[in-house]
């Protein structure tokens, strides 16, 4: 593990999530990340409505985000780039603010279908801030990514690193982060966070909710789980000569329900603060590959069988946050371990039930 010295990661410091009650449109509400943003928003009082296509997702993960609450999150199934359809449910469910999850995530994808990427990101997102000004609501969250730092030229990356993009995907974030900004610098109304995470990962403690690709996953943890599990027989470790001290990738793994939490409390600072800003969403801290599988076999008590291939394009040796203004502006740090990642993902991927397509429960 490599980490930043003197500061208070893994202890968290209490954060204070109480606050105004709300009402919250989440755009792509029943994904992964939305999933677990929901639950927390659910439970600090606001009320939440989830606003999902389903092209990546499935209905059911609503009712499994009651079932943990208790409380009624409202579920409607609508594609962002419907303007007319998403002001009218912005206007019905009387929203006050969003949290603008919805898009497409895959880097090899977005090679391959830029023109899906530029449409379902970049498109979709002017159609949301089109219904948003139309409605006066000018409060927005937006789920960006370390992706748009590009290649990394100092670590741990700040704020302040310079943007660029390798990819379609991170063009489209980069392309939205910038539009974002143009439209609060038009107008002192607009309250606008740009959340760039690291590298998500975990499950919610109930295992209910959690992360679980319909094909062969791009990412490490769900790949990792799968193999653990048996559906797949060997994890490829992309590059083990890199200058790391094991020589395979170093990331910034952060719990999904830290990075749930940081968006309450971005929404809380949204409220007093207008303009536009942007907050790095990591631990700090880094784990290679090594480190995730043998972290992975202690939760899971299963071996990680794997073999070393060839470096993945694109991919870089080592990419982790300096999450100093997130600590210091918002008063958020990420508060789970490693283990906590990886024993939420494996209760998850245990209680899974692959026939039926949905955690059991
Ligand atoms: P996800 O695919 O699980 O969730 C996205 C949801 O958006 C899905 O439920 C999908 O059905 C929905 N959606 C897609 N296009 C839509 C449209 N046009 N209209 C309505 N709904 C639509 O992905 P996730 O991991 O939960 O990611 C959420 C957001 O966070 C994305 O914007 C992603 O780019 C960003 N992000 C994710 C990661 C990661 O590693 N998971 C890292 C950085 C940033
Ligand atoms: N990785 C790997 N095998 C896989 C998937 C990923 O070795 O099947 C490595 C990858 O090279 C990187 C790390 O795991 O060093 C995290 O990759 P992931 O795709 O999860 O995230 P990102 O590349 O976006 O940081």
């Amino acid at each position: 593990m490599i980490g930043r010295n003197g500061i208070g990661i893994g202890i968290g410091i209490g954060h204070n999530l109480d606050g105004l009650s709300m009402k919250i449109l989440l755009t792509g509400g029943t994904g992964y990340i939305g999933s677990h943003i929901a639950v927390v928003f659910a439970q600090m009082g606001h009320s939440v409505v989830l606003y999902d296509n389903l092209s990546n997702s499935s209905a059911s993960v609503a009712g499994q985000i009651n079932a943990i609450t208790d409380e009624k999150c409202v579920f409607v199934r609508g594609d962002i780039r419907d303007t007319a359809f998403l002001q009218s449910t912005l206007r019905s469910q009387q929203i006050e603010a969003v949290v603008h999850l919805a898009g497409l995530k895959a880097v090899g994808e977005s090679v391959e279908k830029p023109i899906d990427y530029y449409a379902n990101n970049v498109q979709g997102t002017i159609s949301l801030l089109e219904a948003m000004e139309a409605e006066r609501i000018k409060t927005l969250v937006f789920s960006s990514s370390a992706t748009v730092y590009g290649q990394p030229q100092y670590l741990p990356i700040d704020e302040n690193h310079p943007t660029s993009a390798t990819n379609p995907y991170g063009r489209s974030k980069l392309h939205i982060e910038e539009m974002l900004s143009d439209v609060a610098a038009s107008d002192g109304g607009w309250h606008i966070a740009c959340l760039r995470y690291f590298n998500p990962a975990g499950a919610h403690e109930t295992a209910r909710l959690g992360e679980r690709p319909a094909g062969k996953p791009n990412n490490l943890m769900p790949f990792i789980a799968q193999v653990a599990t048996g559906e797949r027989t060997v994890l490829s470790i992309f590059g083990d000569d890199y200058e790391t001290p094991d020589g395979t990738g170093l990331r910034d793994y952060i719990h999904v329900m830290d990075l749930a939490e940081g968006h309450a409390m971005a929404l809380q600072f949204l409220i007093s603060n207008a303009g536009w800003h942007a907050f790095n969403l990591g631990t700090g801290q880094a784990y290679s590959v090594m480190e995730m599988i043998k972290s992975f076999e202690k939760a899971s008590c299963q071996k990680v069988a794997f073999n070393v291939a060839p470096r993945r394009p694109g991919d870089v040796a080592a990419c982790f946050a300096n999450p100093d203004k997130a600590m210091l502006v918002l008063g958020w740090t990420a508060s789970r371990t490693l283990d906590d990642m990886c024993s939420s993902t494996w209760h998850f991927y245990q209680s899974f039930d692959n026939a039926a397509g949905k955690a059991k429960g």
